[in-house]
């Protein structure tokens, strides 16, 4: 398995720490309002990554933090009246409503850096007795110059970016020692939280949360993987390598992965543009399974663009696998309890036993060309060598299509149940690996909107008519008309 590794700017065979187990860490959100669908691209990205690697055998500890305490946290829970814990934890639960929609597994701990703020400080104390760390006034700075090893993750030239931070030097900033030198430590304002530290009351800076929680939840000095949006590069992960590796003398992570931005028709997403989307938005036209198959649908480090033809598409491809798992059920709710034939066998690429005859690659002597299964074995190969190659799920999607497409051809009213049963398993096990589910059954969705209409009764009773109007149109974005009746909400499909 090999993944592009942006501290050496090359694709590196995946090696662990400890053999069997992987330590890994992905930035998570600042929690002052719904998350945007830019915000749910590493989640799902790296949800799959995990997902693969348990897959492939790793004991995976996958820690993931909230950033509950910051400028923006503080300035939207003033406007709105409500603490910034009021608002912070507020949007932690929807955020995890967010995840579980999208199928993104909750992280092995979540950590809220507000919590953690005792660890924080002893690592700046540390970095200041190290000498890597000087207060001034309350605000304890570190000392970039001090550190040899730093622009190693982002790869840029320092003097240039000095030069280009002495305009800031200029507006207030004059009590660094470095214009690259930045805050780990900075004092309170009126009206904002803080805690008690040596150097005054005041909060940690958003960089040092990171480098303290992935290692105690990681348990680790150095961990395996650190993984984040590319806009993390820098400041913020070459910040945390500064801390750390400056406080510890070891290396902070193996592995630093990186997905590239989403854009919005062709334009990027941001919040100053108003053109920026919440994922509950999607949801409420989307199944946000849709969403989590057009966030695979590209190569993680490729710039995706979302617009409505391109989550049409993706829902279409969605429903093409969905449709062959339902019609493979049909199969074999209706097919013949015999044993497998000789013929469904060799397409399953089994021996005598039902075991799975093992498979290795061979060149053709004229061509040095690779040698393929014929059966059903060739598109799980294909789905590990996509994957294998630094989480291309692109190319690991199509491989489900192809199986997709083998199942259409070759199941038929004439399978024996086995072998139709064989064929859904691989199906819904490969999506599965995606966090993809195409086993839906017509029971499943229903009860999702009896629970709906239940949500909507509830919101209707406590007056919160906006909340149940959304609800109603949630469902019939989804084709669900709902009838208020006298013997209570009745509901039919489009
Ligand atoms: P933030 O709450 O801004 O710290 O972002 C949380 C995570 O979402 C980080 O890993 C960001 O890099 C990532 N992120 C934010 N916006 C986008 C976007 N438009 N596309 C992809 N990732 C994003
Ligand atoms: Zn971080």
């Amino acid at each position: 398995m090999r993944f592009y590794n942006t501290l050496t700017k090359t694709k590196q065979e995946f090696k662990p720490i400890t053999p069997g187990k992987v330590t890994m860490y992905v930035c998570g959100p600042t929690v002052y309002n719904l998350i945007h669908i830019g915000n749910a691209r590493p989640m799902i990205v790296f949800d799959t990554l995990r997902r693969y690697l348990t897959y492939k055998g790793y004991d995976v500890n996958y820690v993931s933090n909230f950033t509950d305490v910051d400028d923006k946290i503080i300035q939207r829970a003033n406007e709105e009246g409500v603490t910034a814990a009021e608002l912070s934890q507020k949007y932690i639960r929807e955020t995890k409503k967010d995840m579980a929609d999208m199928n993104v597994l909750p992280a092995t701990t979540h950590p809220l850096a507000t919590q953690e703020i005792d660890g924080m400080i002893r690592l700046i104390r540390d970095l200041e007795e190290k000498g890597f760390a000087y207060n001034v006034n309350g605000t304890v700075y570190f000392r970039t110059r001090k550190d040899p090893g730093y622009g190693k993750l982002s790869h840029k030239n320092l003097d240039d970016l000095r030069s280009g931070f002495r305009d800031l030097k200029v507006t207030g900033e004059a009590e660094k020692e470095d214009p690259l030198d930045f805050v780990l430590w900075k004092p309170k304002k009126e009206g904002e939280p803080f805690w008690k530290s040596p150097w005054g009351d005041g909060r940690p800076g958003w960089h040092t949360e990171c480098c303290v929680m992935s290692r105690k939840y990681l348990h680790a000095t150095t961990i395996d993987i650190h993984a984040g949006g590319e806009d993390l590069i820098f400041p913020h992960h070459e910040n945390e390598i500064a801390q750390v590796e400056c406080a510890t003398g070891q290396e902070f992570a193996n592995y630093w992965l990186h997905n590239a931005f989403l854009n919005i028709d062709n334009v990027k997403m941001s919040k100053s543009l108003g053109n920026f989307k919440t994922v509950r938005e999607v949801g409420e036209h989307y199944d946000l399974q849709v969403l989590r198959f057009f966030m695979l649908s590209a190569h993680y480090r490729r710039v995706l663009n979302f617009s409505a033809d391109i989550m049409e598409a993706a829902k279409a491809s969605l429903g093409r696998i969905r449709t062959a798992v339902s019609t493979l059920n049909d199969h074999i709710s209706g097919a013949k309890s015999v044993p497998l034939t000789e013929d469904e066998k060799r397409k399953l690429g089994i021996d005598e036993e039902g075991k799975k005859i093992p498979f290795e690659f061979k060149k053709d002597p004229m061509t040095g060309a690779e040698i393929w299964p014929e059966d059903m074995r060739r598109f799980r190969l294909e789905f590990e060598r996509a994957m294998d190659d630094d989480l291309n799920t692109a190319d690991a999607e199509t491989a489900i299509f192809n199986l997709v497409k083998f199942a259409n051809v070759e199941v038929t009213a004439e399978s024996s149940r086995e072998f139709a049963e064989a064929v859904k398993k691989e199906i819904v096990e490969l999506s599965d690996i995606l966090g993809l589910i195409v086993d839906v059954r017509e029971e499943d969705l229903d009860e999702e909107i009896e629970q709906k209409i239940a949500e909507r009764n509830a919101a209707r009773k406590a007056k919160d008519f906006a909340k149940a109007d959304a609800i109603r149109d949630e469902l019939l974005a989804k084709g669900i008309i709902l009838k208020d009746t006298r013997d209570g909400v009745k509901w039919e499909r489009k």
